[in-house]
């Protein structure tokens, strides 16, 4: 086989705060997420998105939320180790598209940057991931900016 492909979804809860971590990048934002790590549900997406590509199962697995090393944790990491996972394995990182879901904060506006440093933590070029996002017209948890989420698809070719 010389393909593999991958889903992630996640979402967190918007709680006190100044700022979202998205796609790596700081945003400022007049809440926070609840989390255990810093709550960046399009690197937690995508981390599962990577994983299940290779059936190496899940986020949670990796990095156990009850796990004290993981508070505050930059997911940036757990990116990284599934990158190192996958290239142990004989893989890497095709492309990548993500959709994140919320009514605010504005997605587009940094979405270059997510891209950017995705890229960089994946080792391949940018235009290789795709960030993109939509609202869901105020209807649901989202719609009533009760939380973020963040669906991600991973495509893996063989090194
Ligand atoms: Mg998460």
């Amino acid at each position: 086989m010389s393909m593999r492909i991958g889903q992630g979804y996640d979402v967190h809860a918007f709680g006190d705060g100044d700022h979202v971590m998205l796609g790596g990048i700081r945003i400022a934002h007049e809440r926070g997420v609840v989390a255990h790590s810093d709550g960046d549900v399009v690197l937690h997406a995508l981390c599962d998105a990577m994983l299940g590509a290779l059936a190496l199962g899940d986020i949670g697995q990796h990095f156990p939320p009850g796990d004290p090393q993981w508070r505050g944790a930059d997911s940036r990491a757990f990116l990284r180790h599934c990158n190192r996972l996958i290239a142990e394995r004989g893989w890497k990182v095709g492309n990548v598209d993500v959709t994140v879901v919320c009514e605010r904060p504005k997605v587009g506006p940094h979405a270059a940057a997510m891209r950017e440093c995705i890229a960089l933590d994946l080792g391949v070029q940018s235009d290789a991931i795709s960030i993109k996002a939509t609202t869901s017209e105020k209807l649901g948890f989202t719609g009533r900016s009760e939380g973020i989420a963040a669906m991600a698809i991973c495509l893996l070719v063989r090194v």
